[in-house]
């Protein structure tokens, strides 16, 4: 069996590749399912099916907590066992296309960002992968990975991710190993289930010691303002040396 080849790629390059339902391999890529979800992905998602957090994440996902670190791991949970395919897909292509994850919106190009020192300069490296059954490469239109993603619509979306990707730093950095268990459910909403983090701020009154200055109010009916207050809130907690709520 051939293997995938990942090369590197330089900002400004062009390659050569497009996706359309022209393509011999429509939908090849939306089976054998390992898909990671990012918060900013449920919030879109959740968003497109007009559900809440909580009923996307019961009925789409599994979850599991990270041996090392105790931080949630959200993936979308395949259709069936043998092909494993998304629950998304159809036979004329995906039906939250709009809001499909960041994931599938960035194949075939990897990005990786690195930061020198905690808050320090971001440096974005970008890859493509390759892969065999992936017949996108024989298209003959050239774009660069800048294209790409303004094409793919992925501004936002990285915007989030990276704003997670220095929490999960800053996290390992404050508070290296396992979260202690009660720790690990506020993480959870506050990450991933933003409607019933949202109902525990503003309907119950809890983690009034981490909200700590003003609430904005717009994140009571605003999912991107209520995701940056789950962030603001599991930052000042991390601030805490007893790690405790
Ligand atoms: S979300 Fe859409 S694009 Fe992504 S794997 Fe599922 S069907 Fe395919
Ligand atoms: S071209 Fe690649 S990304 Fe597009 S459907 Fe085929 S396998 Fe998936």
């Amino acid at each position: 069996m051939q293997e995938a080849e990942i090369i590197e790629i330089q900002s400004g390059e062009n390659f050569h590749f497009d996706c359309n339902q022209r393509v011999r391999c429509f939908n090849d890529c939306c089976c054998d399912l390992t898909q990671l979800l990012t918060p900013y992905d449920i919030l879109r998602l959740k968003k497109n099916l007009g559900i809440s957090s909580s009923v996307f994440l019961d009925r789409f996902t599994r979850q599991h907590s990270g041996p090392q670190t105790g931080l949630p791991i959200v993936s979308l949970k395949p259709r069936d066992p043998i092909h494993r395919l998304c629950p998304f897909v159809t036979s004329s292509g995906c039906s939250v296309y709009p809001d499909r994850p960041s994931s599938c919106r960035m194949y075939p190009v990897i990005r990786s960002v690195s930061r020198i020192g905690l808050n320090g300069k971001a440096i974005v490296k970008y890859m493509l992968i390759r892969e065999p059954h992936c017949k996108g490469f024989e298209c003959k239109r050239g774009r660069n990975v800048e294209e790409w993603i303004f094409d793919q619509e992925l501004i936002l979306y990285n915007q989030h991710n990276d704003a997670m990707a220095a929490f999960i730093s800053l996290k390992n950095s404050n508070a290296p190993g396992r979260l202690p268990g009660n720790a690990q459910d506020l993480f959870h909403a506050a990450l991933y289930d933003i409607d019933r983090f949202r109902e525990q701020v503003f309907v119950e009154g809890r983690w009034a010691a981490l909200l700590m200055g003003d609430v904005p109010v717009s994140a009571q009916t605003d999912d991107e303002e209520m995701l940056k207050l789950g962030l603001r809130v599991l930052k000042n907690f991390l601030q805490r040396t007893d790690l405790n709520i």
